[in-house]
C-alpha cells in the first residue's frame, strides 16, 4: 500500500459538551447537550486530507476498548489505510470537550493507547514510511517517535510537517530545525522560541528565530486572520475568508489536513495554503470536529 500522506499520530474518541457557560470549580450544572465524535490531531488531519481525496495512510495506536473497535471502523469508512494501525494495552485515547455558546473551548485529553507508538513501533511500517510524499506529526503521541519520525524522513529524503499541538514544553528545538513544515499557532510559537508572540510584529521575529536556525518553512496559524508564511525567501500573510464562527474546535486540524492534500496535490506552497485557509474557514462555520470536515466536492460548492 503506498500513499501519498502518511499521517503518523493520536486517534482521541471526543466527548464533546455544549454548555450555556463552563461550570466553576465546586459547581454542577445542566448541559443542554452531549456528542460523541472521533477525534485525535493525527485522526483528524488524516480524515481531511482524505476527504479532499488524497490516499492516505494513518500509524497509530488503537485502545482494546470499544472506542478502539470504532476508531478503526471510521478509518475505514474515511478510505484511510489501516495497515499501521496497531491495538495497545491501554485504553483508547479519549477527550472530554466543553464548547460555550459563543463557541469558545476547553479540552482535556487523555491519551491512553496513543502514548503506545513508540519508535519501535514506526520501524514495523517503514514500507509505508518510504511511499509518502508528506509525512505529517502533530504533538500527541510520545516526542521521542516524533524524532524518529523526523530523522525517518530525512533519511528517506520525504518533506516532513510538524504541526506543535498541543504545545510541549519538552519540544527539542534541534529536532524541530530538521523539518520542511512547522505549523504553530501564536502560543505554540512562543513556548517554543520562548519570545513573545502578542503581535504580528513579535510572531514575525519568532517565526523568523527559527528559519534561521533551519526551519524550511514556519506557518504560524492566526484563527480568523489566516496564517503567516516565512521561509528563507519569503514572509506573507495569506488571509483566511470571512464567515460566522460557530466551533473552532478542529480548525487547526482541518487546515493542516487540507494543507497537506494541496501540498502534495501540486507541491505549490501558496496555493496550498490559500486552500486551506479557506477549508479550515469552512469547518468552523459548523458544529464538531471532523464532522464538520467537507470532501472536495461540497469545499468546492460551499466556497462559490
Ligand atoms: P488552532 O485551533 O490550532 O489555534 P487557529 O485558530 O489558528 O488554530 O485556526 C487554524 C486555521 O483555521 C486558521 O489559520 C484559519 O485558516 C482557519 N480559521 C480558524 N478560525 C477561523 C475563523 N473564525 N474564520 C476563518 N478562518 C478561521
Amino acid at each position: 500500500m503506498k500513499s501519498d500522506i502518511v499521517v503518523i499520530g493520536s486517534n482521541m474518541i471526543d466527548l464533546i459538551t455544549y454548555v450555556d457557560r463552563m461550570p466553576v470549580e465546586g459547581e454542577t450544572i445542566e448541559a443542554p447537550e452531549f456528542e460523541m465524535g472521533f477525534g485525535g490531531k493525527g485522526a483528524n488531519q488524516a480524515v481531511a486530507a482524505s476527504r479532499l481525496g488524497s490516499a492516505v495512510s494513518m500509524i497509530s495506536m488503537v485502545g482494546q476498548d470499544a472506542f478502539g473497535q470504532q476508531q478503526l471502523a471510521n478509518f475505514k469508512e474515511n478510505n484511510i489505510d489501516i495497515t499501521g494501525v496497531g491495538v495497545g494495552t491501554k485504553n483508547s485515547g479519549a477527550a472530554p470537550i466543553f464548547v460555550d455558546k459563543s463557541s469558545d473551548n476547553r479540552i482535556l485529553i487523555i491519551k491512553g493507547a496513543n502514548n503506545e507508538l513508540t519508535p519501535a513501533v514506526l520501524d514495523q511500517h517503514l514500507d509505508i514510511i518510504k511511499g509518502a510524499k508528506l509525512i505529517v506529526l502533530q504533538q500527541e503521541i510520545p516526542l521521542e517517535t516524533n524524532y524518529h519520525a523526523i530523522d525517518l524522513a530525512n533519511e528517506f529524503n520525504i518533506p516532513v510537517l510538524l504541526n506543535p499541538a498541543p504545545a510541549n514544553d519538552d519540544l527539542d528545538l534541534d529536532h524541530v530545525t530538521k523539518v520542511d513544515f512547522f505549523t504553530p499557532n501564536e502560543t505554540e510559537l512562543a513556548t517554543l522560541t520562548e519570545l513573545p508572540t502578542g503581535n504580528l510584529a513579535e510572531i514575525k521575529i519568532a517565526a523568523k528565530k527559527l528559519v534561521a536556525m533551519g526551519v524550511k518553512n514556519v506557518i504560524v496559524t492566526l484563527g480568523s486572520k489566516g496564517v503567516l508564511w516565512v521561509s528563507d525567501k519569503t514572509d506573507q500573510i495569506i488571509d483566511s475568508i470571512k464567515v460566522k464562527a460557530v466551533d473552532t474546535t478542529g480548525a487547526g486540524d482541518s487546515f493542516i489536513g487540507a494543507f497537506a492534500h494541496f501540498y502534495t496535490d501540486d507541491e505549490d506552497i501558496p496555493t496550498a495554503l490559500h486552500n486551506a485557509n479557506r477549508y479550515a474557514a469552512i469547518t468552523v462555520t459548523k458544529r464538531g470536529t471532523q464532522k464538520s470536515y467537507p470532501t472536495l466536492e461540497n469545499f468546492k460548492k460551499e466556497i462559490e
